[in-house]
């Protein structure tokens, strides 16, 4: 591992928690940031592998904090937003879209949208006294690989398929695993307003992502913000979504 050792990570105890959603899959948080744009991070554990979906702000060491449960995990990030790279150079493997790759390679605060969304005064604590958002850093961290549309990520009793889904940026990702129903949609589909209005956004795209994840027998959704949704409730959120473009259309 090589942490560079400018990286500051916070001192605030129990900056992480989690908690077991269902058989393998835990929910990891980091609950001191502002509850609408923390970001859902997932702990899957496979018989011989296991993963984890984002990588949150970097202001603790998600490593650290994972090791005794998942020592070695690879990492995969849905888009590179600042809320979900923060501790991607902390993993050996991490994945990401092509069309993403350049973030990891030189993030920056406008590049990740840090400069747009995140603001000290929404952490309850700091991560330190004297926090601002001009001290967040993103360490560049070059993906070690891509992934893309219809990749199978094999955990061994568990496999994952990939799908390209743009719309809320251009190299979102969602991870299927068909036998279980289980779809993890990251900043895709999730209950809250939908960030389709960010300069990397595409709203035709996104329309289209919509509609073909609706046609999924999803029977529970893992979201990259919010609160996990039954299939019902994941499928009401696209409606809503759908419908609201509808109406700006008509
Ligand atoms: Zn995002
Ligand atoms: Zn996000």
């Amino acid at each position: 591992m090589s942490i560079p050792t400018r990286h500051r990570f916070t001192d605030q105890p129990d900056w992480f928690v989690q908690q077991e959603l269902a058989e393998g899959v835990f929910h990891v948080w980091e609950p001191a940031y502002r509850e609408d744009y923390r970001c859902n991070m997932y702990v899957v554990k496979g018989s011989s592998s296991d993963l984890i979906l984002d990588a949150g702000l970097g202001l603790g060491s998600l490593r650290a904090y994972l090791a005794p449960f998942a020592p070695d995990p690879l990492l995969v990030l849905s888009h590179g937003h600042y809320d979900h790279i923060g501790s991607g150079f902390e993993f050996e493997r991490r994945v990401i879209h092509a069309a993403e790759a350049e973030i990891l390679e030189a993030p920056t605060h406008e590049n990740t949208y840090a400069d747009l969304l995140l603001a000290e005064g929404d952490f309850a604590p700091k991560p330190w006294d004297s926090f601002t958002a001009a001290d967040w850093v993103a360490e560049p961290a070059p993906a070690t690989d891509l992934i893309g549309e219809g990749d199978v990520l094999d955990l061994g009793d568990r496999r994952f398929t990939v799908l390209h889904t743009p719309g809320h940026s251009w190299g979102s990702i969602c991870l299927w695993d068909e036998a279980r129903g289980f779809l993890f949609c990251a900043d895709t589909v999730y209950s809250g307003e939908i960030f389709d209005h960010l300069p990397c956004s595409n709203i035709p795209a996104y329309l289209q992502s919509m509609r073909r994840l609706r046609e999924l027998p999803v029977h529970t959704a893992f979201p990259g913000h919010g609160p996990i949704l039954s299939g019902d409730a994941f499928r009401e959120t696209i409606d809503t979504y759908l419908e609201s473009k509808q109406r700006e259309n008509t």
